[in-house]
């Protein structure tokens, strides 16, 4: 059975206070609410990964950063490490967000770092891949997708790779208001799963969380968690009000 997973991504939102009332908010709820086999991974500021820890439950919900450096330690001025973020308590971390690949120029190579160096401190990667509209329209998603799978992930064991959890981003799909539809995205995950059956083999592919990821919200959620590949959502704009999110959590 693959762990389910609903992450929320809140960018650069919130103030500490806004986001601590935030992580409170759907920590109540979850308490409440049967979450077997399923996880809640709020993917908060750094700056808030700390406080944030103090008000969730771990049995239900872990928290992540939204980024690592690509280097272990050192005279990297406003970086922040992977051994750092683990030291906080935080269990995930974002890697290769669009966002991140297109104002902070993140290629393939720094990306491999990144994955290694999260995984050698014990954060499971929430490995971000994704076509943009202009690829899309030249039917280039599935070997854009591919290239980005192979790059950053081909070179872990087995063991590594089934830490990392994938998620599907479509970048036309990200803050647009536009979501890929159910079978997009069951069509992509699909595909990836094939990806990694041929490098590694089906048990392999068949155990990996796959996230779809890009306007998702309460309204879409359900159509998409409920194709047979997609194992749940990571979720940027929903994500910052609690009750819409929690209507999320409950489409998982
Ligand atoms: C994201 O940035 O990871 C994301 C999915 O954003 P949104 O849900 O706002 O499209």
């Amino acid at each position: 059975m693959r762990l389910k997973i609903v992450a929320a991504n809140w960018k650069m939102n919130t103030r500490i206070e806004e986001g601590i009332i935030l992580a409170q908010k759907i920590n109540n709820f979850v308490e409440t609410y049967p979450l077997e086999g399923k996880r809640i991974v709020l993917c908060v500021p750094f700056t808030h990964i700390t406080e944030a820890i103090k008000v969730v439950n771990y049995k239900y919900i872990s928290i992540g950063a939204q980024n690592c450096a690509q280097w272990e330690k050192g005279a990297y001025t406003g970086e922040v490490s992977a051994e750092m973020i683990a030291s906080t308590g935080a269990h995930y971390v974002i890697i290769g967000h669009s966002e991140r690949r297109k104002y902070f120029g993140e290629s393939d190579e720094v990306l491999k770092n990144k994955v290694n160096i999260s995984l050698k401190n014990a954060l499971r990667p929430i490995f971000c891949v994704g076509e943009t509209l202009e690829e899309r329209e030249k039917s280039l998603q599935y070997k854009v997708v591919k290239a980005q799978i192979e790059n950053a992930l081909f070179h872990l064991d087995e063991d590594f790779l089934l830490k990392v959890v994938i998620a599907y981003e479509p970048v036309w799909a990200i803050g647009t208001g536009v979501n890929a539809t159910p079978e997009q995205a069951q069509e992509m995950h699909a595909y990836i799963r094939n990806v990694i059956s041929e490098k590694y083999s089906e048990y392999i592919a068949d155990s990996i969380t796959i996230l779809y990821g890009g306007s998702c919200n309460s309204t879409n959620a359900k159509d998409l968690f409920s194709q047979k590949d997609v194992d749940g959502g990571l979720i940027g704009g929903a994500s910052l009000k609690a009750d819409e999110f929690i209507e999320i959590i409950k489409c998982l």
